[in-house]
């Protein structure tokens, strides 16, 4: 394999996140086989990023291909007003089973964007249902990602990404997000809690009966940088915006299904959420589909005779019946005993792949940290630099590798297929480690 020519093609596609001028040519992938994709000339390449984070289980799962090819010879889609049907039934019920109790109702939608929009609408139509018109302030920690959309981005609008749009985005205060690694010891990480739960706690006191909700990624800032933090911090957030009634929505949609090592992050986090939004690996990686899911409190402000008290939201796609199939597949493997295994699994090996970084590159690899099966840390700086000149060569040199690893900037992260072996996962460790080495040492 060898570095290909600048220049992507292309005669139609405009591809997403992508600086057309400068990228290499996109691979041609024609099969998908567990961890790995192939490609037309038949070289294979070890997703260790599960495809944008959304393939929890392998490609080309036949137990979730079996449950598409039935369910689109059965019933492929339906309006999901008026009509429903079992594929959504049971899959609601069957996720109720394995979320803190209290989140009950499921609202569909197709992508994690939506998931958070749609999280957002409900909140600030809740407090407008019951007559609290002044509550419209929303928060989110600064450098957290909700999407691409205008109220996901506005949200997520300290992410860096939406610069072109500033001007269209609504206000959102945002808080400092105080993350933590390996290296850091606990004064310093108590200094940067307090300082961020300050922050909250002096707006809170002019502003928090005017405020609507918080938007949080918990645990893990994904797009941000893999940035993680402590769980008893975010308790201490959600127990502060608690006594102000604000609706706390968490966006678990790349922290979701398994990938924090729970279910779910929140399951770490004491105090639960009102609304959770999900996408991602909810089917598997194989069908766009998401969900908001909130508690039976919020839905029944949305009860009334007057049909404009309604939640007036929906997509032409909403709780798409092939989507659900694939979903209620991943389900049956997300909970198999052997996929729990596998995550532990998973993150031992994380675990001694850094050990293996630390030992060998000390000088270049800064902010190790890891959470379940994901594994991060950054080059040369303690800080994430999200336009870190190098990235671009750096996601080439993987591929030649066979890897397919995409920094976020100077930070590099792996977030495996939970099917990905011991010997695939040591494969891949040892050719970082080398390539790290040829490149910086
Ligand atoms: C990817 C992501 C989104 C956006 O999901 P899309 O399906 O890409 O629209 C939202 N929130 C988080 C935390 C994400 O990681």
């Amino acid at each position: 394999m060898k570095i290909c020519s600048k220049n992507l093609d292309d005669q139609n596609i405009w591809y997403p996140f992508t600086q057309a001028k400068t990228a290499y040519k996109p691979l041609t992938i024609v099969k998908g086989d567990g961890a790995y994709l192939i490609d037309k000339d038949n070289n294979s390449y070890l997703d260790l990023i599960s495809s944008w984070w959304v393939n929890i289980h392998g490609h080309s799962n036949k137990h979730i291909a079996n449950a598409i090819t039935k369910q689109a010879q059965t019933l492929e889609h339906t309006i999901f007003a008026t009509c429903t049907h079992s594929p959504a039934i049971n899959l609601c019920q069957k996720l109720h089973s394995i979320m803190p109790s209290h989140l009950k109702k499921f609202f569909f939608s197709d992508n994690g964007s939506t998931a958070c929009e749609v999280a957002i609408k409900m909140a600030l139509q809740y407090w407008q249902n019951l007559g609290q018109t002044n509550r419209i302030n929303l928060i989110s920690f600064s450098g957290g990602y909700h999407g691409d959309t205008f109220g996901a981005m506005s949200m997520g609008k300290d992410s860096g990404f939406f610069t072109p749009f500033n001007k269209f985005l609504f206000n959102v205060f945002s808080i400092p997000f105080a993350d933590t690694n390996l290296h850091e010891d606990e004064e310093t990480i108590e200094k940067k809690e307090n300082d961020s739960i300050t922050i909250l706690k002096n707006y809170l006191q002019q502003n928090g009966k005017n405020v609507a909700a918080f938007m949080a990624e918990p645990l893990v800032l994904g797009a941000g940088g893999m940035r993680m933090c402590r769980s008893s911090y975010l308790n201490k957030i959600i127990q502060l915006l608690k006594k102000y009634e604000i609706i706390v929505i968490f966006d678990e949609v790349m922290t979701g299904f398994g990938r924090t090592g729970t279910y779910f992050a929140c399951e770490q986090i004491e105090e639960k959420p009102d609304i959770i939004c999900l996408s991602k690996g909810l089917t598997g990686g194989f069908l766009p589909l998401a969900l908001t899911v909130t508690t039976q409190k919020i839905y029944d402000a949305f009860l009334h005779e007057d049909n404009s008290k309604a939640f007036l939201h929906g997509h032409s796609y909403t709780g798409n019946p092939i989507a659900c199939s694939a979903a209620i597949a991943s389900f049956d493997l997300l909970t198999n005993p052997r996929t729990k295994e596998n995550l532990n699994l998973i993150h031992d090996c994380h675990k001694n792949f850094l050990e293996m970084l630390l030992s060998s590159l000390s000088r270049i690899v800064k902010a190790p940290r890891i959470i379940g099966t994901i594994v991060a840390f950054n080059l040369f700086d303690e800080e994430n630099n999200y336009n870190y000149k190098k990235t671009n060569y750096l996601k080439q040199k993987f591929i030649e590798n066979g890897l397919i690893v995409r920094p976020l900037g100077n930070s590099i992260y792996l977030l495996p297929p939970y099917c990905i072996t011991k010997d695939q996962l040591y494969f891949a460790y040892n050719k970082i480690i080398n390539i790290l080495k040829e490149l910086f040492t």
